[in-house]
């Protein structure tokens, strides 16, 4: 009883000390608490011609590229349908992974990743096509048309960076890769199908 009486004058000691010592603290601790909220609640609007704002279009497009896969690896039917599934269902894992270096850099920068999925749709540049059809050929042509756009934009993303931002450039480059692989894959499934 004794211990713990001593503490809280201690305890109390402390908190008068720091209060005098830095009679700003609640305001500064308030501030920090503010900025963080407004940090968070503040969308950020896709017209902003800034790195983070491209940074988010690249992220919602990633969002809507893994959806665009993993539908589509769900309702396929047609030639050489399980072949082509576990190709979707890879690129869709791929795609996720892009969506993380994304969001790491773009907190890295100080920004925020967007928040809101329904923010998507505002940001993205590629998008997202709804499958027409639940055919083999359809789904691969319709995420071949994503990919081929997913790779224009990730080239103007590194002009953009080259000079100014080493970090970015290098990441964006290696999604580059990637992306460049999945037309690829996608090409070659498309001409095995058409064969098929
Ligand atoms: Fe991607
Ligand atoms: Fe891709
Ligand atoms: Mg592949």
């Amino acid at each position: 009883m004794n211990k713990m009486f001593i503490f809280l004058l201690l305890l109390t000691a402390v908190a008068v000390f720091v209060y005098m010592r830095y009679p700003d603290i609640i305001t500064i601790m308030k501030d920090r608490v503010m900025t963080m909220t407004e940090k968070t609640e503040k969308l950020p609007a896709p017209t902003e011609d800034n790195l983070i704002t491209s940074l988010n279009k690249a992220l919602a497009d990633e969002w809507l590229a893994y959806y665009q896969y993993w539908i589509g690896a769900q309702i396929i039917k047609g030639v050489i349908a399980d072949k082509v599934k576990a190709e979707l269902l890879e690129h869709a894992g791929e795609e996720l992974k892009h969506a993380v270096m994304l969001a790491e850099r773009i907190i890295q920068l100080g920004g925020m990743p967007l928040l809101e999925p329904k923010e998507w749709y505002n940001f993205k540049v590629c998008g997202y096509i709804k499958p027409s059809s639940t055919d083999t050929k359809s789904l691969l042509r319709e995420n071949l048309t994503g990919e081929i756009c997913a790779v224009s934009e990730y080239k103007k993303l590194m002009a953009k960076t080259e000079k100014t931002d080493p970090t970015t450039y290098n990441m964006l480059a290696s999604i580059l890769v990637d992306e460049e692989k999945h037309v690829k894959d996608l090409n070659e499934l498309l001409v095995e199908a058409n064969k098929a």
